[in-house]
C-alpha cells in the first residue's frame, strides 16, 4: 500500500533504537523525511546514518534530551515546522509506590506528559495552518490495564491520554489527527531492563524471565520494532484521517478486555 507522505517530514524523539527506531524506519521506507533524536549522539548517528543508507531520505540527527527544556528547543530549532509528530521518551523506573517523592513524580510527568504536550503546542499549530498533519504518542498498554510497579508511567500516561482526547477533538477539522499508541511487551532494550529487574529479584536467567513474560502473552512472543513502526507508519498516512483520538493497543493479546 503507498501511504501517501512520500516528501513529507518527520520528527521521531528518542528514536535511536527500539520502538522510536522502528517508527522513524517505517516512516523512512514510505518517504519520509526525517528527524531523529536520542540523548546520547553515538547510538544516534549511527541508526540516523543506517536509516539514510537504506532508505535513501534526509535525515537530520539532534542529540539532546527531549525531556528537558533546553534539549526540546534544540530539537524544534533543528527540525523546524514538521507534518508528522512522534513523539516518545524512555519510560520511568519500576517500584512501589512508597519509593517515590514528588521530585520522580515530576520527573516522570516531565518524560512522559508535559514533553509531549510541550511539542505538540509547538508543531501542531503550523501542521493546522497546512490543513494536514499527524500525531502519534508512544504510551503504554499501562494506559487500559495499569502495571502495579509501573505507578510513575501509569499516572503521567493517564495525565498525557486525557490530554489527548480533548485536544484531538479540538484539532480534528484542520486535516490535523492525533492519536496514541499503546505498546504492550516488544523485545527492546526497556523490555530487557525490566526483565533483568525480575531475574535479579527472583533469581532466575535472564531468559527465564523473557520466556515466563512471552508464556503471559496470547501470541507467545513479544512484539518487534518493525511491526509497532509499522503501525505507526499508518496512522502517519493519508488513509489514517478519520482515525482520531484513539488509544490503540499492539500488545498481542495481552489486555484481555473487550473495549
Ligand atoms: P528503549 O529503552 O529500548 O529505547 C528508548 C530510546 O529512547 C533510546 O533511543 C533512548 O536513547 C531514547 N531516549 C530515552 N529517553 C530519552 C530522552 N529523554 N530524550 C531523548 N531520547 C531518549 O525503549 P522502548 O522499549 O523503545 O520504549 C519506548 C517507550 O515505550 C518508553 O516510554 C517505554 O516505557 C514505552 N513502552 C515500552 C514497552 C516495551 O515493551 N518495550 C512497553 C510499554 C511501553
Amino acid at each position: 500500500m503507498d501511504l501517501g507522505i512520500r516528501g513529507k517530514s518527520a520528527l521521531v524523539c528518542a528514536s535511536s533504537r527500539g520502538l522510536g527506531l522502528g517508527c522513524a524506519e517505517a516512516l523512512a521506507e514510505a518517504g519520509v523525511n526525517l528527524t531523529m533524536n536520542a540523548r546520547g549522539s553515538d547510538q544516534l548517528e549511527a541508526s540516523a546514518a543506517a536509516v539514510r543508507e537504506k532508505f535513501g531520505i534526509a535525515v537530520t540527527a539532534v542529540a539532546a534530551d527531549i525531556a528537558s527544556e533546553d534539549g526540546r528547543k534544540k530539537v524544534l530549532d533543528r527540525c523546524g515546522p514538521v507534518d508528522i509528530l512522534v513523539s516518545n521518551a524512555g519510560g520511568p523506573p519500576p517500584g512501589m509506590w512508597t519509593d517515590w517523592n514528588r521530585g520522580d513524580f515530576l520527573k516522570a510527568l516531565e518524560s512522559n506528559m508535559l514533553t509531549p504536550i510541550a511539542l505538540m503546542k509547538a508543531l501542531v499549530p503550523t501542521m493546522m495552518e497546512r490543513g494536514w498533519g499527524r500525531v502519534v504518542n508512544i504510551t503504554s498498554q499501562s494506559v487500559k490495564a495499569p502495571i502495579p510497579s509501573l505507578g510513575l508511567s501509569n499516572s503521567a500516561r493517564a495525565g498525557l491520554t486525557g490530554f489527548v482526547a480533548g485536544t484531538s477533538r479540538q484539532v480534528a477539522k484542520s486535516g490535523v489527527t492525533i492519536n496514541n499508541l499503546l505498546p504492550g511487551v516488544h523485545a527492546t532494550d526497556r523490555a530487557d531492563a525490566l526483565d533483568q529487574g525480575i531475574a535479579n529479584a527472583e533469581g532466575i536467567t535472564l531468559d527465564e524471565a523473557r520466556s515466563r513474560r512471552a508464556s503471559t502473552i496470547p501470541v507467545g512472543r513479544y512484539g518487534t520494532s518493525a511491526e509497532f513502526g509499522a503501525a505507526c507508519a499508518f496512522l502517519c498516512s493519508r488513509h489514517a484521517g478519520f482515525i482520531v483520538g484513539q488509544n490503540i493497543l499492539l500488545d498481542g493479546g495481552g489486555v484481555n478486555a473487550t473495549l
